[in-house]
Parts: C-alpha cells; structure tokens; sequence
C-alpha cells in the first residue's frame, strides 16, 4: 500500500481520521502509516485538521486532505468565447475571467490569450506560479486526449493538430490535459450537481449537438475520441433535411438552433440566433413552442437509445437551447420514456443544466484536479521529495 493509496482512502471516505484510524482501515502498521502521513503533509496534500482545542492531556491529531495545498488553471473555449479559472483542489473557482475571444484567430492568438489570463488569475487568487499543479483546457472540436490536439475541427482553422500542452508549456510548466468543449461540461455537471452519479450523459445543444457520455464512473472518450457525437445520428421521422456532413436526417440538422431558426423563418418568424427562439418560447408564441417540442421529442430519440444502451442516472440538457426549459425537456421527456425499457428510466433523471455557462471551466478544473490527485502524480511527487 502506497503513499497515494492513503490519500486516496482519506480523499473517499472524505472525513478527518486519525492515524490509528487510517492503519486500521488499511491494515498498515502504524509506523508505516505514519510514513505515508509524513510524506502526504511535506507534499501539503494532507493537513492537521483543527488545533485540539482538548486541554486534558495530548488529542489524537486529526488529519485532512487540504484543497489549498495546490491549484490548476480551468479554460472553456468555445466558438466566440473563452472562460477561463483558478481552482483550488476541492474544485472551487477562487478567480474567473470570461472573455469574447474566436477561436478562428489561431492557436498563437487564442493561447496566448489563456496564457496571459492565467497569470492574471493566479495573481488575483494570491497564488504563486509555483502552486500551479495542471492545467485543463476544453476545445469546442474532436480533441485526441492523449495528444492534446485537435483533429480536422470543423470551426477551427489553424488548429488542426497543433500541439496545445506544448504552447501552454512555454508558460506553465505543468501537465496540461486537453478534451472537447462537450466531455468537459460532462464532468462540469457531475462534480458540480451529481458528484455521486456514475453513469451520467451530458448533451448540448446549440449551433451543433454532442454529448459526454460518463458511464461507470469513466468518461467514455472511445478509440479516438469522438464518443458522444451523437450529432448526425440519422433521427426516426423521415426527413429531406440535408446536414453539412452531407447525410440527410441528422438530428444536428433538425434540431439545433440554426435548423429551428430556418424552421420558423418559413413560417414567417425571423429569430436571431438561439437567444432569440428561447425568448420567444418564453413569451408564449406557439409557432416556437411547437419547434422546441419537437425539437425535443427528435433528441429524445436518439437519447432513448443511448438511454438504451448505457442506462444513465442522469441526462443533463445544456448548451444555448436548454435555455428554453420545460418546454423543450418535456418533448425530451415524452419521447425517452416512451421508447426506453421501464427498468431504465425507473429512476432516471432528466434535468436542464444548472451550471450553465460555468460547466466548462468547473468541468477542465475537475478534469486537471484528477490528473494532479492521480496515483501516479502522488507517487512521482512522493519519490521527488525523497530524492
Ligand atoms: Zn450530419
């Protein structure tokens, strides 16, 4: 049993303990636990917890993981703009910035950008360089995990296959994870709304549909990352409607927003942009109501599939047209319910995004926060000190 398994039972069972606590849950001898402790508080991960306020004698010292002991910079780039954060261990933003910034000026120009942002959160949360653990990133095109590059995005000229990590190395150097704009806000939502979920679909919808997919506990990135894209699954009602892949069907081109948009426009109604269909859905005109239903019910049938497949908890609506509510949760609902096995929806719930514009950032947090508490980051850093 290693340094980083003790943190991993303290950071579990998410509660002080003692030092004969932790050598009778792991089956350690004390002097062994003791040790692993040792290393734990020189890394800082691990603190005292209270001061012993007992007067009576020496209190067994009580130990914590400290959230405060490092921090990673969180950013969201999106279409036409860019969030990004300072968090601390536990996830909590200490310092935000949100930026109109597109992402179609360049890796250079965009990057720079977060480079600069970062060093000013990191001053603003009173926080040394030093104290940077990692960095994650979240970019709105099919991203290759394990490379940090972006692979033929569609909005993205200049990216493809640029060497993200490296770029923010020149500034940070730190370990730099890098995923699509979708699988971050996925992880945004769990550790924000259902950190006890483990099978947990998100799915936006805006100018294009895709969803993050976190089934066992796991982001399910797939063989080359694009798992989730579940934006040109052809949709059950026939349809003339030909996407920019080039099918014809696509949920993407009959249910985002531009497809919404051009739907109303035949009937006479000129909508700007997804903001704009959200305000008249709120203000009652039927003609939009009667689009985001449908809207709705097309989603929900490629969500009952996956509902099918992966038996989620919880599917997390999101992106520009959650906005709308009920209304179009409701066309989700009706269509999920009647084309899923009772046993899948039993308990299943289907909710708009609480988190909004912020899954992003608190998404990329968790996403850096998991590669710095890893095992493997515990016991490089462990080894460091003792060398
Ligand atoms: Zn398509």
């Amino acid at each position: 049993m290693k340094t980083s398994d003790v943190f991993a039972l303290l950071q579990r069972e998410n509660r002080p303990m003692t030092r004969a606590q932790l050598a009778a849950s792991t089956g350690l001898a004390r002097s062994t636990v003791a040790a692993r402790v040792d290393t734990l508080l020189r890394l800082g991960l691990v603190a005292p917890y209270g001061d012993g306020r007992s007067t009576g004698g020496r209190p067994p010292s009580l130990l914590a993981v400290n959230p405060q002991a490092r921090v990673v910079l969180a950013v969201d780039l999106g279409a036409t703009h860019a969030r990004a954060a300072v968090a601390d261990l536990s996830g909590e933003l200490l310092a935000e910035e949100r930026a109109d910034l597109d992402i179609a000026d360049g890796p250079e120009a965009v990057l720079s950008w977060v480079e600069d942002a970062g060093r000013a959160l990191l001053r603003r949360a009173g926080r040394p360089l030093a104290d940077l653990a990692a960095v994650g990133i979240g970019l709105p095109g099919p991203v290759e995990h394990s490379t940090g590059r972006a692979i033929n995005p569609p909005i993205m000229p200049g990216w493809d296959r640029y060497d993200v990590p490296a770029r923010i190395q020149r500034a940070f150097a730190v370990p730099v994870l890098v995923d699509n704009d979708v699988n971050i806000m996925a992880l945004g939502e769990q550790h924000a709304q259902f950190p006890e979920a483990q099978d947990l679909v998100f799915i936006k919808v805006s100018t294009g549909i895709g969803a993050g997919i976190i089934a066992g506990g796991e982001l399910q990135r797939g063989a080359q990352g694009t798992a989730g894209d579940v934006g040109h699954i052809r949709v059950g009602r026939p349809s003339e409607v030909v996407c920019r892949c080039g099918n014809v069907g696509c949920l993407e081109a009959v249910a985002a927003g531009p497809a919404l948009a051009r739907t109303l426009r035949e009937d006479g109604i000129d909508v700007d942009g997804a903001a704009g269909l959200v305000e008249l859905v709120r203000s009652g005109d039927l003609q939009a109501i009667h689009a985001i239903r449908q809207a709705g019910r097309d989603l929900g049938g490629v969500l009952a599939m996956i509902v099918n497949f992966i038996n989620p908890s919880v599917v997390v609506v999101g992106g520009a047209l959650a906005a709308a509510g009920e209304q179009f949760v409701a066309g989700i609902r009706e269509v999920v319910y009647a084309r899923s096995l009772p046993l899948a929806t039993e308990h299943l719930r289907i909710v708009t995004s609480v988190t909004g514009e912020r899954s992003g950032v608190l998404g990329a947090a968790a996403m850096a926060i998991a590669h710095a508490l890893s095992p493997e980051a515990i016991e490089e850093a462990s080894l460091a000190l003792s060398s």
